[in-house]
């Protein structure tokens, strides 16, 4: 096999979000899996939506997940080619001119839909008198153009949904061009694609239908179809659509929440597929193992929370240097005397690095009260058995061996009085580590507060 060349298709009219970015994934893992190419195609040539700032953004947001380009160009340079493309299908008689008004094919749809007939486009536009064209013109209508589809089967074996097949004949002759001379994004693609000598279209199962013009289209031109895959597309953990707010989380927002590229990257390539789904440390990792065939005919299911947890599991092996470095933009890090310590005390407990600001106020900030009513006289021993000086990691095991001895408690009666007395919570960081994180001036303090 030749080495592939794919296409990442994105519009500019918004930031790169979790239902996008699994098709730019699939696109890049399999190209770069096989040592073939990877482009970016900017989809703008819708002129009012598309900015140059969301055209930035999404590149930002690619590089942030690792995903870069051999080649990028934008549709709104290739006009030109488009409409090369166009006198080409006119001289072959494939596209022609419609003046139907919106309104008047809403009413012919819903015409043929009241007549129990699919609401397929009647091709009048193919019979018009040269009087007829006239008059539309004299009163302002200007044509839109329709490819005439064949009227056959159009068939391929896409690499994820296997055999396919659309009966052209049940579907509209589409639109290629407004009335106002601007581009339906069917035919750009396809002239794209040829003229990049793509080898393989990559995208999501909401452009089947569109693959069976888009073949014709190829043909027509004189191209070959590439080959296609189409991707289940994403829902949410309960089974149902992947709700607008999902949908639409964008990787600038993730990555301000601390989500890490691999935990995206990971969860996106994996889910949908038989493999499972955990965290991997590249992408390079991720290419190799990737193959259409394990990729599922059922929607995949996006869970937020198992970014999460691919978060923590980032953080966990996370080089103690760059954590702290990570830490430092908090505010409030600067209190921490011990950075690493910190690191190691709470990389257990967080998921994302903003949590650890949660874990910088135990330390250094109020912590919450909590009921020891019951446990008076214990943390009355407690604080004459706290050691003084300097805490090491040994600390904790002295002092409460003592106390085991001198109280007779054991297990949680032994421990919880003293994680609640100290931090305000029943759940966290392991206490050995937590108290030489407090050291004993504060130690001391919090449980003298405790005590009423
Ligand atoms: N701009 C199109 C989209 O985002 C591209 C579809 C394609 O990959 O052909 O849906």
């Amino acid at each position: 096999m030749t080495s592939p060349i794919v296409r990442f298709a994105p519009s500019p009219t918004g930031r790169l979000h979790v239902g996008n970015v699994r098709t730019a994934l699939i696109n890049y893992l399999f190209a770069k899996g096989q040592n073939g190419k990877f482009l970016l195609r900017i989809d703008d040539t819708d002129l009012e939506r598309s900015t140059k700032d969301y055209e930035d953004g999404l590149k930002t947001d690619l590089n942030w997940l690792g995903i870069t380009w051999d080649d990028t160009f934008n549709q709104s340079d290739r006009f030109g080619n488009y409409d090369a493309a166009v006198e080409k299908l006119k001289s072959a008689g494939l596209l022609y001119a419609c003046y139907e008004t919106p309104e008047e094919l809403e009413r012919k749809r819903k015409i043929a839909l009241s007549r129990g007939r699919p609401p397929v486009y009647d091709r009048s536009g193919l019979s018009l008198s040269d009087t007829e064209i006239k008059a539309f013109e004299a009163e302002g209508r200007t044509p839109h153009w329709r490819f005439k589809l064949s009227g056959d089967r159009v068939e391929w074996n896409d690499l994820v949904r296997g055999p396919q097949s659309i009966d052209t004949s049940s579907v509209s002759d589409p639109i290629l061009v407004r009335g106002d001379g601007s581009y339906l994004y069917t035919l750009p693609s396809v002239v794209d694609d040829i003229e990049y000598g793509i080898t393989h279209v990559v995208r999501g199962e909401d452009h089947v239908t569109n693959s069976g013009a888009q073949i014709e289209i190829f043909r027509a031109l004189g191209g070959t179809s590439p080959d296609m895959a189409h991707t289940p597309l994403l829902i949410g953990a309960d089974g149902q659509g992947l709700s607008k707010r999902l949908g639409s989380l964008s990787m600038m927002e993730l990555s301000k929440k601390g989500i890490e590229p691999m935990a995206i990257a990971s969860l996106l390539a994996k889910i949908g597929t038989s493999d499972n789904v955990e965290l991997k440390p590249s992408l390079e990792v991720l290419c190799e193992e990737f193959s259409f065939d394990k990729i599922g005919r059922a929607p995949a299911r996006f869970d937020e929370a198992d970014l999460y947890k691919l978060n923590a599991a980032i953080l966990q092996e996370m080089e103690p240097s760059l954590a702290v470095a990570k830490l430092a933009e908090l505010e409030g890090f600067h209190t921490i005397g011990a950075p690493e310590l910190f690191w190691d005390t709470i990389k257990g407990n967080i998921s994302t690095i903003s949590e650890a600001n949660d874990w910088i106020e135990v330390v250094t900030g109020k912590i919450q009260d909590t009921d020891l009513s019951e446990d008076q006289d214990y943390l009355r021993a407690a604080l004459e058995h706290l050691p003084s000086g300097a805490f090491d990691l040994e600390t904790w095991s002295s002092w409460t061996g003592e106390l085991k001895a001198a109280t007779g408690r054991k297990g949680r009666g032994l421990f919880m009085p003293l994680r609640k007395a100290l931090t305000g919570l029943e759940r966290g960081p392991e206490m050995n580590r937590m108290i030489v994180l407090l050291g004993e001036e504060t130690c001391r303090a919090r449980l003298e507060k405790a005590i009423v």
